[in-house]
């Protein structure tokens, strides 16, 4: 018996959203049958502004003002409680589905809506060590080098987290001035950037900060494009 079966004998797995057992022969499955069918109603949920829905939704962030970042492609809207519930747990917890359902679904959206060519690489925000800690996970760079995996383009870690408060107590304002001061380079890779079309791969896009002071720190080492896949965006990106 492998130590999985065992583990879930003792943790059956349960469905995200609403708690439920999930049978048996689902267990590679994050949702019970009723919540798998909210989740793609969530997927098709338009955006209040443009009508889209959040794959095609061209709207943007105020921060993103200089278009450092050149798309923002996301799963759903960061607007309803499922939505909330969902990012939650994939910050906070280590559910293998539900990294595995993120992971397979961003994976078919990038290879959706970019066009990938042999200069198109994967990248993500760094998580702060304090937050590792306290959650025993690093969402985005576990989400990314699965959607690596899958979908052939590699991964390389050019963002690294200098520390310092974290993002969700700031006001947008703050933010974007915490965003700038949280992320760095990472000086061992960065000679990889120039000339690359960068896929950036983030859990939720709330202000849009993080991802245009990570987009800005490519460009500066030459990277050609900058666009941010997510699980989630707020469908009314006030910068
Ligand atoms: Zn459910
Ligand atoms: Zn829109």
């Amino acid at each position: 018996m492998k130590p999985v079966y065992l583990l879930q004998l003792f943790f059956p797995p349960r469905c995200v959203l609403c708690g439920e057992l999930i049978k048996a022969e689902d267990e590679d499955n994050c949702f019970c049958d009723k919540c798998r069918v909210v989740w793609e109603q969530e997927k098709a949920a338009l955006c209040p502004v443009c009508r889209r829905d959040a794959g095609h939704c061209g709207c943007e962030p105020k921060y993103n003002r200089s278009a450092t970042v050149d798309g923002f492609r996301a799963l759903t809207f960061y607007q309803t409680e499922n939505v909330k519930k969902l990012i939650y747990t994939l910050k906070t917890k280590g559910n293998s589905p539900l990294y595995k359902m993120i992971s397979r679904e961003l994976a078919l959206a990038v290879m959706k809506y970019s066009k990938v060519d042999d200069q198109t690489v994967l990248t993500y925000p760094e998580r702060s060590r304090a937050s590792v800690k306290k959650y025993g996970v690093d969402q985005a760079k576990t989400v990314c080098r699965a959607v690596s995996k899958l979908t052939g383009i590699p991964c390389a870690p050019f963002i690294k987290h200098k520390s310092g408060a974290e993002q969700k107590k700031l006001s947008a304002k703050e933010r974007g001035e915490n965003a700038a001061a949280s992320y760095t380079i990472n000086q061992k890779r960065k000679d990889e950037i120039k000339g690359r079309h960068i896929i950036f791969i983030d859990d939720v896009v709330t202000t849009g900060a993080t991802s245009v002071v990570c987009a800005a720190l490519c460009k500066a080492e030459g990277a050609k494009s900058f666009t941010v896949y997510s699980v989630a965006k707020t469908p009314d990106l006030k910068g």
